[in-house]
């Protein structure tokens, strides 16, 4: 701001303000009407053993796709249903489309692949919020080992959290689900985390292989792979875009890459036709799709 003929001028931030303020609630009014309208859609997207190139998996993500305001990206819209409880019904919804998705696969006889599904820590507010997941799991027929769950580390922000969630993963098994930590390594305490909660996978973060000529990257993400490893925990590297990052993560031993290297996120049917690329597994049982079969 600035003092102009005895006036402060901040009018341009402020329009700036009051811009993105219209916007969010603009997208919060917007919400329940595009839910019951189906607006939002899921993207799979591939994660694909290094070793063999063999399908390991898929992330599901979610698209808004508003008839007026057009396509909207999660960035948009998922921090700002963080701050109400919007986030809880949209995962929920996401959750559903993935059970019938896995249904429909089994019904056809198409192979079944883990699809793993983001869940908000908003959910840990509510001590019965694995309920509704476990009703969705039985009522499409969902076999164990075939659903997912990816938590970021922001869920586990304080100690009485920390407590909450390590039951709660211990839950999630006992209900037939697997269950990762996503965006791994970015957090302040990644390592203990590690140690300390039982995770079937970590999802290293892709900021980590922007710069794979960095050495002192090179250590920490082999150091990582190395402890995952000796801990029995399936390893994921996100966001691999080219084959430089490929051929390295090969080298250090990581199960998975997710990225635009392979895929970026497709449509369903889109998948369903690239899946048909992949070759097979070459030494299947050490995956985690071994669990669905
Ligand atoms: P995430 O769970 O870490 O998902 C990975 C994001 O990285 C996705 O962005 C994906 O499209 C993007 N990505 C994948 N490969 C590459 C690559 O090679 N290069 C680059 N630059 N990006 C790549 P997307 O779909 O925009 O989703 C962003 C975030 O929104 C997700 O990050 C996740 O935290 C959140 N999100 C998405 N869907 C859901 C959902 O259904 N529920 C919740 N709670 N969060 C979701
Ligand atoms: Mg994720
Ligand atoms: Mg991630
Ligand atoms: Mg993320």
């Amino acid at each position: 701001c600035k003092l102009q003929g005895g006036k402060s001028v901040c009018s341009f931030y402020d329009a700036d303000l009051m811009q993105r303020m219209k916007r969010e609630q603009e997208l919060n009014v917007q919400f329940p009407l595009s839910l019951a309208n189906r607006d939002f859609t899921i993207h799979l997207q591939p994660k694909v053993y290094l070793r063999d190139g063999a399908l390991g998996g898929a992330e599901a993500l979610v698209r808004w796709n508003h008839p007026q305001l057009g396509l909207i990206s999660p960035g948009d819209f998922i921090p700002l249903f963080e701050r109400n409880d919007n986030i809880c019904q949209l995962d929920l919804y996401v959750f559903e489309a993935v059970c019938a998705t896995l249904r429909r696969w089994m019904d056809e006889g198409q192979p079944l692949v883990t699809v793993s599904v983001n869940l908000s820590r908003a959910h840990f507010k509510n001590p019965r919020f694995l309920d509704p997941l476990s009703r969705l799991k039985a009522q499409y027929r969902i076999p164990d080992g075939a659903i997912e769950i990816e938590l970021t580390e922001s869920t586990f922000f304080n100690e009485r959290q920390r407590e909450l969630v390590q039951a709660s993963i211990r839950e999630m098994h006992r209900r037939g689900f697997l269950c990762s930590l996503d965006d791994f390594g970015v957090g302040f305490s990644s390592l203990a985390l590690l140690q300390e909660f039982d995770v079937d996978a970590i999802k290293l973060d892709r900021q980590f292989f922007n710069e794979i000529a960095n050495p002192k990257g090179q250590t920490i993400i082999a150091s990582f792979l190395s402890l995952a490893k000796k801990l029995g925990i399936h390893t994921v590297a996100e966001g691999i875009e080219n084959q430089a990052q490929a051929d390295y993560l090969l080298g250090v031993d990581c199960d998975m890459i997710q990225g635009y290297y392979f895929s970026k996120p497709l449509s369903i049917p889109e998948f369903e036709q690239w899946r048909l690329t992949r070759p097979p597994r070459h030494n299947p049982g050490g995956g985690a799709e071994a669990a669905c079969g």
